[in-house]
């Protein structure tokens, strides 16, 4: 799921928005949605970092009375006397479908939200152990906690034969907790937005077993690529002995078949390619490039987070400005990178290393007129972030390790009718799909400082067939089809 900055402290009870129990119709295809946090706050399409997902879900949720429970008091609408109290997105009719708050005590978001959820799975899940804060059993009863309040909530919100899909890796224990209330009485799906790791660094997890367990109630499990599903079925088979058919990407435990599918999770690319031909949003995207100052201009966009490699890639272009002195007074290297989770004081932390870090890199290498690293630590609205995609001759996307990576997919789309080079990681969920970027080791420096000088001097032919070529996949795989994907796996779970 994309992350929000907005704090959520909730009082207890939940509150139900839009029509009542009673009002509710054809509650036998019911869709139930999930998230931790409400995707979309009071915020049109174009200003959020939905990613697309509420644009995909809208439609959807309508056509089969939704609703969205979320950890926060619902989506906010414009005007507040529209039925249902809907959700806006993506400049489409405002959808007609619930929102339902999840309200638990604040004093449990620490331990579930910051320390369990933050702290220890999302380094867990990225491979990065070092990362992890130390593992308290005050914290997992917190996140166990909130996961309960969630299933209760769902619970009472569902009608039998709904379809509950639950998202990401701060719910992992609701689907377990959903059959333990409410036994039989509708299908379950999970999706996991960040990478699943080996079963190596999984173990190391003291509630390693409860999670998958929670997962493992779900009747469908959707990860970005096969290869988190593998390492998820190794770990299921390893650790709780549930049989994994890898022909049929099926595990068998206590009598019951559980789906294993790869389902990438893609963009709005109608909105995209809406807002690259904006007349306003291409002005905007010359002006930006004159202002940066240099003939071409790299971008990095990122949330401020640990295993973006934001470090590296401004190493990278240090190196890149020592071994090809050519480059200096001529490039530019733009990074947005958004402030995220500042409540950890390691993401705190993160921000004065970034900003000394370029600054190191401008003192070595400033000119009277130009420096080489310009640092934006905010977010643009996706109509400004077009612009700036729009604006830079190569996009450079380097995560440590990522679920997915929708930056990749959303720099494509906006050069899909023009030359562009893409420097992503192999280790991004993205470059299973998308292998006509210029590909690179994260941890690699040298080759990483390489590929983005190859990337300043690939051809407009070589760059625009490259283009087409990962958007042609990008289209294919929008927000929109994940969507489909994964409910047309879930609609053969019903028999008949
Ligand atoms: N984003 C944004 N404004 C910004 C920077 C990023 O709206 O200033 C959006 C971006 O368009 C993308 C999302 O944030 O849709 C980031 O998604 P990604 O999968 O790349 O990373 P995540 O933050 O989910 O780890």
């Amino acid at each position: 799921m994309k992350e929000f900055l907005a704090d959520e402290r909730q009082a207890y009870t939940q509150a139900p928005r839009g029509p009542r129990r009673a009002e509710r119709r054809d509650p036998a295809s019911r869709l139930v949605v999930l998230t931790c946090r409400d995707p979309n706050p009071g915020k049109a399409a174009n200003e959020g970092n939905s990613g697309g997902l509420v644009a995909a879900l809208a439609p959807v949720m309508e056509r089969r009375s939704g609703i969205w429970i979320s950890g926060r008091p619902g989506i906010q609408t414009e005007d507040p006397g529209a039925p249902g109290g809907g959700a806006a997105s993506n400049g489409h009719a405002r959808p007609a479908y619930q929102s339902v708050a999840v309200r638990y005590p604040a004093n449990l978001q620490e331990g579930f939200y910051t320390r369990l959820s933050n702290g220890t799975l999302w380094p867990l899940y990225h491979s990065m152990l070092h990362q992890a804060g130390a593992c308290c059993s005050s914290d997992w009863r917190d996140y166990r906690r909130v996961n309960q309040y969630f299933a209760a909530v769902a619970a009472e919100q569902c009608a039998p034969g709904s379809f509950v899909w639950v998202h990401d890796y701060q719910l992992s224990l609701v689907p377990r907790l959903l059959r333990e209330i409410a036994p039989g009485s509708f299908d379950i799906g999970f999706f996991l937005h960040t990478p699943f790791p080996s079963y190596d660094v999984f173990r190391t997890l003291p509630w390693a077993k409860d999670i998958l367990e929670g997962m493992l109630a779900a009747d469908l499990i959707g990860f970005h690529t096969e290869h988190y599903g593998r390492n998820f079925c190794e770990s299921a088979s390893r650790m709780l002995g549930a049989e994994w058919d890898p022909t049929r990407s099926v595990l068998h435990l206590d009598g019951r078949t559980i789906r294993v599918r790869a389902i990438p999770v893609g963009i709005d690319t109608q909105l995209v390619h809406r807002l690259q031909q904006d007349p306003q949003v291409r002005q905007r995207a010359a002006r930006l490039k004159q202002q940066m100052g240099g003939e071409q201009l790299l971008l990095g966009v990122d949330r401020l987070d640990y295993t973006k490699g934001i470090d590296r890639r401004l190493e990278a272009m240090d190196l890149l400005l020592s071994r090809h002195p050519e480059l200096r007074g001529r490039v530019v290297f733009a990074q947005i990178a958004v402030p995220s989770r500042v409540e950890i004081d390691s993401y705190r932390q993160l921000r004065v290393r970034m900003e000394q870090l370029a600054g190191s890199v401008n003192g070595r290498w400033a000119q009277p007129h130009w420096n080489p690293v310009k640092l934006f630590c905010r977010s643009f609205p996706l109509k400004e972030l077009v612009a700036w995609y729009l604006a830079a001759d190569v996009a450079v996307v380097t995560p440590y390790r990522d679920g997915m990576n929708l930056v990749a997919k959303e720099y494509c789309a906006a050069h899909r009718d023009r030359p562009g080079v893409l420097v992503l990681s192999e280790l991004a969920g993205a470059a299973e799909e998308l292998d006509d970027a210029l590909l690179v080791n994260p941890y690699d420096l040298e080759g990483m400082a390489e590929t983005m000088h190859r990337a300043l001097s690939v051809s407009d032919g070589e760059a625009s067939a490259r283009m087409r070529r990962m958007n042609h996949r990008i289209l294919r795989g929008d927000a929109h089809s994940w969507v489909k994907s994964f409910l047309d796996e879930a609609r053969c779970l019903q028999p008949g």
